[in-house]
This record gives C-alpha cells, sequence and structure tokens, in this order.
C-alpha cells in the first residue's frame, strides 16, 4: 500500500509553518483519538497515520530529508521525539491526561533534540476501607522512582568531568549514512541519540544520570472516592531524561470488601435479617449506617426481600451534590434451636392458621393444582 504524502494527511500547504502543522495535527488527533472512537479502526488508522505525519514534519531535520526524498528518505525507526517516556507505568489514561501528555511533553521535550525525554507516568495501587472513602483521609505512600542522581546531578558523568560532544554526530544524536542513492539518517550509533560521550561515568548512577529510590508521599484522599478513581500527583512520577520534565503519579483508589455494606455509586446496600415475629407483628429494628446505629420501622406482615430506604444515609460521591441512600433487603429469618416449649406453641398456632395467612403458599398449591389437571 503505497502511503499518503505528510502534507495531504494533515491538510496542510508544503510551506505550512511549525504552529500550523500543530494546529492541523492536533485538530486530528482530537477527532480520530481511539478514546473518542472505541473500536473505529478507520478512526485509529487516520489517528495513526496523523501522528506519523505530525512525528516528522514537527522535526526540522526529518521534515528536510522529507521534503528531499519523500518516504523513502526517513529512518524508518523514526525516534519517539518528544512522546517518548509516557504511559511507562499505567494503562487507560484519561482522555485529557493523553493530551497533556503530548502537547505538555512536547513542548517540554523540544522537537529536533530527540535525546530529552519527559518521566515515565506511575501509577499506584492504593486500598482503603468504605469508611475512609466516604469521609476522605490522608494517607502516607511510599514508591519506587527513578530520581535525578545526587552525584552528578543528571548528567552521568563523575564529578569533576564533563559529558564531551559525541564526535560521531557532533552532538546531533542523528548522523546521514550514504545509501546507494539515498542520504538516511540514523540514530547515532556511538552515543545512541543522545549526542554526549560519557567518558569517565558517574560511579552512583554508572552513567545513567537517574538513580532508583523510594520515596514517601503525603496523599490527600477527597471525602466520595469510588473505587478506580484516580488522583493525579503532578510531576510526582519518574525523573525526565537530560532536563526533561518528570512524569504524573497516579494513585488509583480500590475499596476494600466491608463486612456490612455493599457500595452501588452513592447508595448502599445491607442485608437486614428481621426475626419470623417481628416481621409478622411488625417492631423496630437496630441497623447500622456509617455515622453510627439507626433504627428503623417493620411494618407488619413484611416479608423477605423487602427493600426499606433510609433516605441520604449513603455516602456524598466527590461530584454529587447530596448523599445517596441506604437500602436494607429483608431477610425473614427462621428461628433455629427452639426449646420445646416454643415447639409448642408453634404447633399451637399452625393449628390454628387459616388458608388466608398464607397467601402465596396458597397460591402456589392452586398453581400445583392447575398443573396436574385437578
Ligand atoms: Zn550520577
Ligand atoms: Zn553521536
Amino acid at each position: 500500500m503505497s502511503k499518503r504524502d505528510y502534507y495531504e494527511v494533515l491538510g496542510v500547504a508544503k510551506n505550512a509553518s511549525d504552529d500550523e502543522i500543530k494546529k492541523a495535527y492536533r485538530k486530528l488527533a482530537m477527532k480520530h483519538h481511539p478514546d473518542r472512537n472505541p473500536d473505529d479502526k478507520t478512526a485509529e488508522e487516520k489517528f495513526k497515520e496523523a501522528k506519523e505525519a505530525y512525528e516528522v514534519l514537527s522535526d526540522a531535520d526529518k521534515r528536510a530529508a522529507y521534503d528531499q526524498f519523500g518516504h523513502e528518505g526517513l529512518n524508518p525507526q523514526g525516534g519517539p521525539g518528544g512522546f517518548g517516556g509516557f504511559g511507562g507505568g499505567a494503562g487507560g489514561f484519561d482522555f485529557s491526561d493523553i493530551f497533556e501528555g503530548i502537547f505538555g511533553g512536547a513542548a517540554g521535550g523540544g522537537h529536533g533534540r530527540s535525546n530529552v525525554y519527559r518521566g515515565a507516568d506511575l501509577r499506584y495501587n492504593l486500598e482503603i476501607t468504605l469508611e475512609e472513602a466516604a469521609r476522605g483521609t490522608e494517607t502516607k505512600i511510599r514508591i519506587p522512582t527513578l530520581e535525578e542522581c545526587e552525584t552528578c546531578h543528571g548528567s552521568g558523568a563523575k564529578p569533576g568531568t564533563q559529558p564531551t560532544t559525541c564526535p560521531t554526530c557532533q552532538g546531533h544524536g542523528q548522523v546521514r549514512m550514504q545509501q546507494g542513492f539515498f542520504s538516511i539518517q540514523q540514530t547515532c550509533p556511538r552515543c545512541h541519540g543522545s549526542g554526549k560521550i560519557i567518558a569517565e561515568p558517574c560511579g552512583t548512577c554508572h552513567g545513567q544520570g537517574r538513580v532508583k529510590k523510594h520515596k514517601t508521599l503525603s496523599v490527600r484522599i477527597p471525602a466520595g472516592v469510588d473505587e478506580g478513581d484516580r488522583i493525579r500527583l503532578a510531576g510526582e512520577g519518574e525523573a525526565g531524561v537530560n532536563g526533561g520534565p518528570p512524569g504524573d503519579l497516579y494513585v488509583q483508589i480500590h475499596l476494600k470488601a466491608h463486612a456490612l455494606f455493599k457500595r452501588d455509586g452513592d447508595d448502599l446496600h445491607c442485608e437486614m435479617p428481621v426475626s419470623f415475629a417481628t416481621a409478622a407483628l411488625g417492631g423496630e429494628v437496630e441497623i447500622p449506617t456509617l455515622d453510627g446505629h439507626a433504627r428503623l420501622k417493620v411494618a407488619p406482615e413484611t416479608q423477605s426481600g423487602q427493600v426499606l430506604r433510609l433516605r441520604s444515609k449513603g455516602i456524598k460521591g466527590v461530584r454529587s451534590n447530596a448523599p445517596g441512600d441506604l437500602y436494607c433487603h429483608v431477610v425473614v429469618e427462621t428461628p433455629v434451636k427452639l426449646s420445646s416449649r416454643q415447639k409448642e406453641l408453634l404447633r399451637e398456632f399452625e393449628s390454628l392458621s387459616q388458608q388466608n395467612n398464607n397467601p402465596k403458599a396458597q397460591s402456589f398449591m392452586d398453581r400445583v393444582k392447575e398443573f396436574f389437571g385437578q
């Protein structure tokens, strides 16, 4: 399949400015982004095509090579440019996060210097109780991270020495190779694109400029958070490479199972066992809520499966104006471990029972009779 012209893909003129190219790409990326067009293969292809075109036309060197030689003039494994580093630690980002990643990173990274990367984003899974989620909490988390090396301040060179400009590429990180008729641009094999040679590497980070560390962060969890919510700590991800900006840290909330309540959005559900006599005669039962005990009236003739609602005894979600409700699901309990006196009373009770005391049983029997054609 022949490739479309990159200028045509972005819908810009051959002499378009960097700004025009960026604007055109942004528009296309917003329109065809996979998050906005789930399961749409055409949109995905268009998004990829636009991204590829933008990666080339936004890079002065690549654009020049493309203008001169067309698609053949480009290294097929084109460098990641300012896009690098994104999505290292976490999956499933918000739409807005992705664009902040792309455009924030691109702006910070600078085009034409493929060795500057934004640090990777990190995800931390935090388990909290339902009570903590309802009221909000503050907690400390300890996370592994790559930080700028304190010994060499990120340069990767032994203190007192300096990285020197790579003689092979003169610091460009890219070299032009003559291959038959074409001049092809490639990542410099000597410095691997960094443009620098470290003669004496720093002993602490072995020339990487970054070291593995742990850091403790204080995280404020707002009241009302739910399973899967994420809290973003800007700039707390991994350190950038060669002066690139750091990534972000996403704290993802997971709720521990609760002994009494099940959460459904802002509502809570609980099972409420009611004794056989209370269910028949009516009465009051004590039920738990997140704010303590409450008493709940049980109407006479309450049946298993009936649901009693307590307004505003649920959870007030982060984006909600009012708290949800608490739903108590009645389970009428058959008494166990009966004494002989209790059994005697129940037998007497049963002997006094009338057909209309048990309408469900009666209607069931009627249907059984009908089924057997009697
Ligand atoms: Zn170092
Ligand atoms: Zn080099």
